[in-house]
């Protein structure tokens, strides 16, 4: 529907472009987007990247299309994700682990870690004093 002005349900030219699709997420609102490879925050921890699509509606029956805002850069880290497979979520098609479950799995382990040491360091602590 993007490229042509009619409905391809009902033939209306009364076509309602560019409209925002909202969703909604743990970490609030945003547009609604696909997700494909990762980009780099920091040295070691990675975030899923995101591409916005939006809505064709068509004015008089409803019918709706959605198409991504950038295609080709969606289309790029897919190719990139190809050349490295560790780096998305899965080929075309396979559900694979989220990329963004990972980094926050990373920093699940991490504050794990760092507790146990305070824990540790405390109860040193605690045994020198009581002495
Ligand atoms: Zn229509």
């Amino acid at each position: 529907m993007k490229s042509k002005s009619t409905c391809p349900k009902c033939g209306s030219a009364r076509i309602i472009q560019q409209v925002h699709v909202m969703d909604r997420s743990d970490s609030g609102t945003g547009s609604l987007s696909l997700r494909r490879g990762t980009r780099a925050l920091g040295g070691w921890l990675k975030l899923p990247r995101s591409f916005p699509v939006d809505a064709w509606t068509c004015g008089a029956c409803g019918y709706t299309e959605l198409y991504v805002r950038e295609p080709a850069q969606l289309l790029a880290a897919d190719e990139e994700g190809i050349r490295s497979p560790a780096a998305t979520a899965g080929a075309i098609g396979q559900p694979g682990p989220q990329a963004g479950d990972q980094a926050r799995t990373s920093i699940v382990i991490a504050l794990a870690a760092a507790m146990v040491l305070a824990l540790g360091l405390l109860a040193l602590v605690a045994m020198f004093l009581t002495r």
